[in-house]
């Protein structure tokens, strides 16, 4: 290999500078990405983190109110996880020669911890991977084809879960997608029923709350009425509990705050403890046996080389155990009342905030369309730019001058996710509350940056 070919190390990239890592993320991963974050600011070079906190380079603290989109509900770098990772650091991390002991334990505890009768896991290594699985066992058990699913709703980017997921600007450019898929308004008990008349549906596929979709919490009454729709049709109820799993909403599954149980719970991001990627689903052993049955014969159509891997069930053991012991659900249902209220307090201060939702320490702040901020940056082509980014450059400004972060949900990049680890302290949610309080109070000097941040990021999209 010649001098031009020389490999970079993992010491190498630990010493990496921010410049550096941009530059090789640039030339080597997605050049667009990393111009937009750099003109956002969004990349620091963070080289340590635990729990809420997160230190660059130049060893300044940070909180993380990002929360890996509710992957580190646990906080960075958990001691019970890394404990259990080293317990098992000499075993075979797969071995598809004999049975995966610590998947089956991971699923023994889950069929524990989850409500109703949902007893048979399957693991994978991601959402989306989850989420394909939980649509693949639907249309096994059913023998149907069609799936309905949620306008708004977000279930992951590989063609099957791209396909239910309702954001047409990320499923058009990759269309045609996967026939059958009805989209239906969120919370619409009604649309549901007419759906689901018109299509003998395998499943409904849905989210307790929306995440992506800026935070939405349904009707009271809707799981409930999506349970009552589903099971007189013979079309499988299928939760996606991956960003509202494992205590995030105040209860272990945010299922349980209407009692319903659904025919297929999918999970993934902090089953994994914010460290080891795992995914999978749980359901009931009625439905897998019907699916895939106890023969031989279909004993091979599952499968997924890394899932449920020696490291990653070992790590999910410890993480779901850290969220049992700790009352992780509890935490986030009394700081998340907490929070919520002392945000109302800043929405009644300023117009730039249109609403503040959510439930535990999942929570939305939505900016104002049309007034303040949003008027001024309106002009024009910069209008498209700034209801895209408008929430990332106020991310962006938090992280630079407040050293906290956060960043819009994908599916409505005018709501701020506002997700920080269920062991978050109460002084940590004041001091973010008054870092958006002195934020929105600099008004008039953070809307010529947010401009000129908009302007920037305008003419490079368009060079
Ligand atoms: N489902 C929901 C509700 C999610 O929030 C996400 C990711 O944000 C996914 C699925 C996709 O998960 P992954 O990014 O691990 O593929």
């Amino acid at each position: 290999m010649g001098e031009s070919k020389k490999l970079l190390s993992v010491d190498d990239a630990l010493r990496f500078s921010r410049k550096e890592v941009l530059e090789t993320y640039k030339n080597y991963v997605h050049p667009g990405r990393a111009t937009l974050q750099a003109l956002l600011n969004l990349d620091t070079n963070f080289v340590r983190a635990e729990g809420c906190k997160v230190w660059d380079e130049d060893g300044n603290e940070y909180l993380d109110f990002v929360g890996g989109y509710g992957s580190l509900n646990l906080g960075h770098n958990h001691p019970a996880v890394i404990e259990a990772l080293h317990k098992v650091e000499s075993a075979p991390v797969m071995l598809q020669t004999a049975l995966a002991k610590f998947a089956a334990v991971l699923a023994h505890n889950l069929a524990q911890i989850t409500p109703g009768d949902l007893q048979n896991c399957w693991f994978c290594s991601s959402g989306t991977e989850a989420v394909e699985g939980a649509l693949k066992l639907a249309r096994m058990y059913t023998g149907k084809k069609d799936f309905i699913y949620c306008l708004g709703g977000f279930h992951g980017k590989t063609m099957g879960s791209l396909s239910v997921t309702g954001k047409k600007k990320y499923q058009e450019p990759f269309e045609p997608l996967i026939p059958g898929c009805i989209p239906i308004p969120y919370g619409d008990a009604e649309a549901l029923e007419k759906a689901l008349k018109k299509h003998d549906a395998a499943a409904f596929i849905v989210e307790p709350i929306l995440g992506e979709g800026g935070i939405i919490l349904p009707p009271e009454g809707y799981l409930k009425e999506a349970r009552r729709l589903c099971s007189s049709g013979n079309t499988l109820l299928i939760f996606d509990e991956i960003q509202t799993g494992f205590g995030r909403t105040g209860t272990l599954f945010a299922c349980e705050h209407e009692g319903i149980v659904p025919d297929v719970m999918i999970l993934a991001k902090s089953l994994g403890g914010g460290i080891v990627a795992i995914g999978g689903y749980i359901t009931t052993a009625a439905i897998m046996k019907k699916a895939y049955g106890s023969s031989i014969d279909k004993a091979t159509m599952l499968s997924s080389t890394f899932g449920g891997n020696t490291h990653s069930a070992a790590g999910a053991i410890a993480a779901v155990e850290v969220v049992v012991r700790e009352n992780l659900a509890r935490q986030a249902a009394e700081k998340g009342a907490y929070f919520l209220n002392k945000l109302q307090g800043l929405k009644e201060k300023y117009s730039i905030i249109k609403d503040v939702r959510g439930r535990g320490l999942l929570v939305g702040l939505e900016l104002a369309e049309g007034g303040g901020l949003l008027d001024f940056l309106s002009a024009g082509s910069v209008k498209k730019l700034s209801s895209e980014f408008l929430s990332s450059m106020i991310g962006g400004e938090l992280q630079q001058k407040y050293r906290v972060l956060t960043l819009f949900t994908l599916n409505n990049p005018n709501v701020i996710r506002l997700e920080p680890p269920l062991t978050v302290s109460y002084e940590q949610l004041d001091y973010a509350v008054d870092a958006f309080d002195k934020l929105f109070s600099r008004h008039k000097s953070f809307l010529k940056i947010a401009l000129e941040s908009g302007k920037s990021a305008l003419s490079s999209f368009f060079r």
